[in-house]
């Protein structure tokens, strides 16, 4: 609680600080431990976790970043936080991010911006922007983040530390406020891959209050990668890596392009195969992500009517309420979106925009899957570029949307991913870290996370 009392101030990367609680906390479990209940605590006993705002928290506020939620206080844990507390964890807080998760930067949340760890002067990425600057400085130990079109893995990319994105239907979504119900995932940051490994065993598995979560058994994945045999000298053998071709041109920083090449070269030392692969329909993967979350978004917002959470506001009729509620609740970027998103489902373009991006999504699928039927993983940068500065981008979404390229096609296909840091670029004080993204096939976490083990 001191370190984030000291960089807090300078970081702003908590919407909320439970600090009384966490203390109450972990005052009751020494108190359990002293009096011999030691196994009675779980297995996550005093691990501080930071909890992204759009995740509900019973008796905390949950905000989404929004202020339309302001005020608002569920009455439940989403099940991906109620799993890590009956494993033990403390909830420190509550981190920022991007109003409902639509951004790359944490500049969109309602609140407060956060810093980049590394340079304060730079954006942590987003939307899950507050999750990974948390861990980056240490002020929790791992947390939570969601990940429609890569609000786990580009912030982790942007501070420098592990992001896993699993697999589409691997953990309920239930409590957590919908953006794009077909691409949200809940992932998870910590500063190793052990352990973003443990916290998903926790947090995974089937819940009957999200009837698209997946039954399928979930692993003990911290068990599967310490019993590796990290000492042999070429334990990649057998493995077959393709490097996204198309990820590696123009628009992608030089830096980027180096960390990633040394990271393929290093990965080929240990025995590996890697080998360019080329997925042709990649780029059209952004505008088909834009359609379809916006187009999912401007029907998941629609209950945020005024009434239902939050404060409230006086006007004399129905259609008053709602128009002041949204007018005076959503931030620009959340309204831009619903516009948009109404536009590409409406009856007369419906056909042109919404129905050819869900043709585009078929696409992207099948073109992963091809290419995982020959290839164990494969491997991208996570961004284009290291974190950008506070402000750079603020006023050009387009090129603020561009940036997702790596990141959204994993969402359209439902596949798990893995970020870790595997170089640095110029900048800052220290270099500003660069993230290599791995992706797997459906329900392959283990074997993405195994791979990656490697690369310490
Ligand atoms: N930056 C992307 C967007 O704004 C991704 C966000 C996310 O994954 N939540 O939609």
């Amino acid at each position: 609680l001191s370190r984030l009392r000291r960089t807090e101030p300078t970081l702003r990367s908590f919407i909320h600080v439970a600090d009384a609680a966490a203390e109450r906390e972990a005052e009751e479990l020494d108190r359990r431990i002293a009096s011999g209940e030691k196994d009675a605590v779980g297995p996550l006993a005093g691990v501080l976790v930071g909890v992204k705002d759009n995740l509900c928290t019973a008796n905390m506020p949950s905000t989404g970043g929004s202020r339309i939620l302001d005020g608002y206080r569920p009455a439940y844990d989403a099940t991906a936080v109620r799993r890590l507390r009956e494993a033990g964890a403390i909830v420190l807080g509550k981190t920022n991010l991007d109003e409902f998760g639509m951004g790359s930067t944490t500049e969109g949340s309602a609140f407060q911006v956060t810093t980049n760890p590394w340079d304060d002067s730079r954006v942590p990425g987003g939307s899950s922007g507050g999750s990974a600057a948390a861990v980056s400085a240490r002020q929790c130990v791992v947390s939570l983040g969601s990940d429609t079109g890569g609000s786990v893995r580009q912030p982790a990319s942007f501070c420098g530390v592990v992001g896993l994105k699993p697999t589409y239907g691997r953990v309920s979504r239930f409590g957590l406020m919908a953006y794009a119900s077909s691409l949200d995932v809940v992932g998870c940051f910590g500063s190793s891959v052990f352990d973003t490994a443990t916290i998903l065993s926790v947090v995974a598995g089937h819940d009957k209050m999200d009837a698209t979560s997946s039954s399928q058994v979930v692993p003990e994945y911290a068990s599967e990668l310490v019993s590796l045999d990290l000492l042999e000298s070429k334990p990649l053998n057998g493995v077959r890596i393709g490097i996204i071709q198309e990820t590696l041109g123009e628009g992608v920083a030089s830096g980027v392009v180096s960390s990633i090449k040394g990271a393929a070269s290093h990965l080929e030392q240990l025995g590996s195969v890697v080998e360019e692969v080329s997925l042709p329909s990649f780029s059209l993967g952004l505008p088909a992500y834009y359609i379809l979350a916006s187009s999912e978004a401007s029907s998941n917002l629609s209950r945020y009517d005024g009434i239902r959470y939050g404060g409230q506001v006086s006007a004399d009729d129905l259609n008053e309420l709602y128009g002041e509620s949204r007018a005076n609740g959503f931030g620009h970027e959340v309204k831009m979106r619903i516009l948009m998103g109404t536009y590409a489902l409406s009856a007369g373009y419906y056909d042109a925009y919404y129905k050819r991006a869900q043709q585009v999504r078929t696409l992207v699928k099948q073109s992963f899957k091809d290419a995982l039927e020959r290839y164990d993983i494969l491997i991208s940068p996570a961004a284009p570029s290291a974190a950008y500065k506070i402000g750079e981008k603020i006023n050009d979404p387009l090129a603020m949307y561009a940036g997702d390229i790596m990141t959204v096609n994993v969402n359209l296909a439902g596949l798990p991913a893995l970020v870790v840091p595997c170089g640095f670029v110029e900048g800052g004080a220290a270099g500003l870290p660069v993230g290599l993204q791995m992706m797997g096939s459906p329900f392959c976490e283990v074997k993405v996370m195994v791979l990656i083990t490697f690369r310490t």
